[in-house]
């Protein structure tokens, strides 16, 4: 994408600069893999997970919403797998102390060795590696102040079973049946080693999932469903389609119990990444819960007579992935007046404040009249109130943080009660009256929308 200027960089450091999202812990050096989020951070992501749970429970019918506990009776990952299965190999180097990910030592992963940066791991010439050795990335910790045996709990790497457990308990009272899903979202927590690229990868992220239960003869039928509504989200958050794709996974790559599985991958500054998964994971979680449990976790059709263990479709996104692919979707650079501009170009629906209210100057009821229009809007949109600095670097500051709308107020609001609306994608200033703003700015927000950078592009 040769038009494009983003790189992670500079997305880390606009995050930082505006307090979007930025590492935890600082005041101690950070620590890995972990970021906070600031306001306009909590906002944004705030936007991405209405906007998922506007697709799963407000435009459809068939899915209901749960909240399950972190930290799950301990045997839930025995009959998961993730007790025995959920590792990555890692290899020691001896010499440097440093940990790797043995499937990472290639170029693709731009791992290198901390003693010779131009060098991947075990290539420099004091490199002395061990082998590989599995190391399960769930984190263990204890119930009650006694360590001792059986008291061993864990942070959940995935919210998914916490649905599964629950299925026969949402099943009684949701009255559903197949095809229904149950959707969640929460944190979930992996203590991967592997130095993140900013939040693609952290210790603890959000996770997105939903459980999908059909007959087992439908399955292929909704995994191909979900496959295209997914996509269709990401595209309606407005991230470009070329940036966007799928990849179904190699034979060799699926899970041992999945029949299919394939990635929604964005077009990171850091190549094509894994945003979602979707899978075909059969009946394996329910099959696996039933056994260890001694429950029956299946569906009889009173009407047909027919009991069976429904096959489930499972979309899990990342939270943190969608968000980093918005910033990075929607980051552009541009000049105004002579003047370099950095610019959110996010979608009106997913950006953190929709409109900015701003005294032209500080006095002659200028604030008093902005003040007034604030609260005329405040109730229908996320909006802010500045009267600091020049008004060109008021817009600026909007322009980073993505607000779509600035909204001034100038002397002759005063008289004829008409502001301008000044548009961040086309700087277009038009005069509304304000008894009307605040209809006209919610048709803007609900208007369609097409990226600013596609336009650009043709
Ligand atoms: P990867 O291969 O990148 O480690 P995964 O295939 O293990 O990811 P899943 O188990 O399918 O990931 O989890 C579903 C989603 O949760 C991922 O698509 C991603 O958006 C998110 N996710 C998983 N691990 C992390 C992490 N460490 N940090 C941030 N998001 C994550």
């Amino acid at each position: 994408m040769p038009d494009d200027v983003v790189t992670m960089d500079k997305i880390v450091s606009l995050c930082k600069r505006r307090g979007i999202i930025f590492p935890a812990s600082e005041i101690y050096g950070g620590i890995a893999n972990t970021y906070d989020y600031g306001h306009y951070g909590v906002l944004l992501k705030r936007n991405v997970v209405d906007a998922w749970w506007q697709a799963m429970i407000g435009d459809r019918d068939d899915i209901v919403a749960l909240d399950s506990a972190i930290i799950q009776h301990p045997r839930t990952w025995e009959a998961s797998g993730h007790l025995a299965g959920f590792t990555d190999p890692l290899v020691d180097c001896r010499t440097c102390g440093q940990r790797f990910r043995a499937d990472h030592l290639d170029a693709e992963h731009d791992v290198r060795c901390p003693r010779k940066p131009s060098v991947l791991p075990g290539q420099g010439p004091d490199c002395n590696l061990t082998e590989a050795r599995e190391f399960n990335l769930m984190f263990e910790t204890t119930i009650g102040p006694v360590q001792e045996a059986g008291s061993t709990v864990y942070l959940r790497p995935e919210t998914a079973q916490g649905i599964f457990l629950d299925f026969k308990t949402v099943l009684g009272f949701a009255r559903r049946k197949p095809p229904f899903g149950i959707a969640q979202v929460g944190k979930s927590f992996r203590n991967e080693i592997t130095p993140g690229n900013f939040i693609f990868r952290t210790l603890e992220f959000e996770q997105m999932e939903m459980e999908y239960f059909v007959p087992p003869d439908d399955a292929h039928r909704w995994y191909l469903h979900w496959l295209e509504a997914r996509m269709d989200w990401y595209e309606r958050l407005g991230i470009r389609g070329d940036h966007l794709r799928l990849r179904a996974h190699e034979q060799d790559e699926l899970s041992h119990y999945s029949s299919a599985t394939s990635d929604v991958e964005y077009l990171y500054p850091i190549g094509w990444q894994e945003l979602e998964g979707i899978a075909n994971r059969g009946n394996f979680d329910l099959t696996q819960h039933a056994q260890h449990s001694g429950e029956k976790l299946e569906y009889f059709d009173q009407q047909s007579g027919e009991r069976y263990v429904p096959h489930v479709i499972e979309p899990a996104a990342g939270v943190g992935r969608a968000t980093l692919a918005l910033l990075c979707d929607a980051y552009d650079e541009d000049q105004i007046g002579g003047e370099a501009r950095t610019v959110l170009k996010l979608h009106p629906q997913m950006a953190p404040v929709k409109v900015a209210v701003l005294p032209l100057v500080r006095k002659d009821a200028q604030p008093e009249l902005a003040h007034e229009v604030r609260n005329l809007l405040r109730r229908r949109m996320q909006t802010e109130y500045d009267e600091g600095g020049s008004i060109g670097r008021r817009y600026r500051r909007q322009d980073e943080i993505g607000t779509p709308w600035c909204v001034t107020i100038d002397h002759q609001s005063l008289e004829d009660r008409t502001v301008t609306v000044r548009d961040r994608d086309t700087l277009t200033q038009d005069r509304v009256a304000i008894d009307e703003l605040p209809d006209v700015l919610a048709g803007k927000l609900e208007a369609p929308w097409i990226s600013p950078k596609l336009l650009v592009e043709d």
